[in-house]
């Protein structure tokens, strides 16, 4: 936890919240009762959410170094998450250290903990905005200011937009995200599916809804539909720890059953 007094920084310790309880998944120490309790409803129906968040983290290394040796220097990650070593800055500038990275999460515990986003290479830049991705405007003037919007940038969406259902407009905000980002540019994104665990997936979206927390699991289609009119890059819309496992390590116990995951990068033409 922060060390500060949570409800004087606008944190609610009495419902559980995504960022909080993803943290619990990954082993880390900046959640609450409530999001351990909700982890623990989620493990008794998918055993596999710790490894689903780790292979999840894996496609974000692994894509954000393909995407910096493709020659992209500029990164808005939206739906950061409490900051989780390495985070995307430290892999984007272990190969570019002028890269410049932009986060964005609508949790003030991630805020809470930005600081540890901020600690960029002295050539490259990193900065956090505080904003919700149903509001891509604001998004797109805050990142204009330390990002070049007339260079690429790979927009990073990772185990995000299945919080955010089709009535708060996830495939209209993408849409208006890529278009102020310029040809060149680049979709990097995972998401989670009811596609290969209908009946856990329906139980686990209930108790989630009951707690306050809109979970949208969408098919590989719903989630191809977020990369229409971009060139995909090989090989497409995968299982998450399917796409490149050459550029990075496997995660323990990513093959020991489905990962109801998809993931893809596409690019701007
Ligand atoms: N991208 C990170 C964290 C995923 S957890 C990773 O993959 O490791 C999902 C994150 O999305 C949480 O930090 C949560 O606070 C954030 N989030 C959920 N809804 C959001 C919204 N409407 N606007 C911005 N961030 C949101």
């Amino acid at each position: 936890m922060t060390g500060q007094d949570p409800t004087a920084i606008g944190i609610d310790t009495s419902k559980p919240h995504p960022a909080r309880i993803y943290d619990w998944y990954l082993g880390g120490k900046d959640n609450y009762p409530v999001d351990e309790a909700m982890g623990r409803q989620m493990l008794a129906l998918e055993p596999r959410v710790p490894v689903m968040a780790r292979v999840n983290r894996a496609f974000m290394h692994r894509a954000t170094r393909w995407l910096a040796q493709q020659g992209v220097r500029q990164f808005l990650d939206i739906g950061t998450g409490i900051p989780t070593e390495p985070n995307l800055h430290q892999v984007a500038q272990r190969i570019a250290p002028d890269a410049r990275v932009v986060y964005c999460d609508n949790d003030p515990i991630v805020l809470a903990h930005a600081a540890a986003l901020l600690r960029s290479t002295p050539e490259g830049v990193t900065e956090y905005l505080q904003a919700d991705v149903r509001d891509p405007d604001a998004i797109v003037e805050g990142a204009g200011r330390i990002l070049d919007l007339g260079r690429p940038v790979a927009l990073s969406l990772i185990a995000l937009l299945h919080f955010v259902s089709d009535e708060d407009g996830a495939h209209a905000l993408v849409s208006r995200l890529l278009s102020a980002l310029p040809s060149g540019s680049y979709l990097m994104m995972t998401h989670a599916t009811a596609d290969f665990t209908p009946e856990e997936s329906a139980a686990a979206t209930e108790k989630l809804k009951a707690a306050g927390i809109t979970l949208a699991l969408r098919s590989r289609e719903e989630f191809a539909g977020f990369f229409t009119g971009l060139e995909p890059v090989e090989p497409g819309v995968e299982i998450v720890h399917r796409w490149h496992p050459e550029l990075g390590e496997p995660v323990p116990g990513q093959d020991d059953g489905v990962i109801p995951g998809y993931g893809a990068v596409a690019r701007k033409p």
